[in-house]
């Protein structure tokens, strides 16, 4: 049977990421929230809520416009 993908790490690169939350609405299993913490921008960041339901199906990384987001899968 084939095992669930799981993630290692998900990685946002907070110099290229303007906050948009495009990762945050489109993810399916709703691993990413927004951040409480404005950063130096003025941005409001997403942050990772639930690193245990991401699948790695890698639609945060499609859907980015600022390539500011990669998902890492657990070996
Ligand atoms: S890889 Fe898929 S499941 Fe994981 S955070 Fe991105 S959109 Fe969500
Ligand atoms: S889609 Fe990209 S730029 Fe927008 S909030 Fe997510 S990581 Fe940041």
């Amino acid at each position: 049977m084939a095992m669930a993908k799981k993630a290692r790490a998900i990685i946002i690169d907070s110099e290229f990421c303007k906050g948009c939350h495009l990762c945050t609405h489109i993810c399916p299993h709703d691993v990413l929230e927004t951040s409480d913490e404005v950063d130096n921008r003025g941005f409001y960041l997403p942050v990772v809520k639930d690193l245990e339901s991401c699948r790695v199906c890698h639609l945060c990384e499609m859907h980015c416009p600022d390539f500011a987001i990669a998902v890492v899968e657990e070996e």
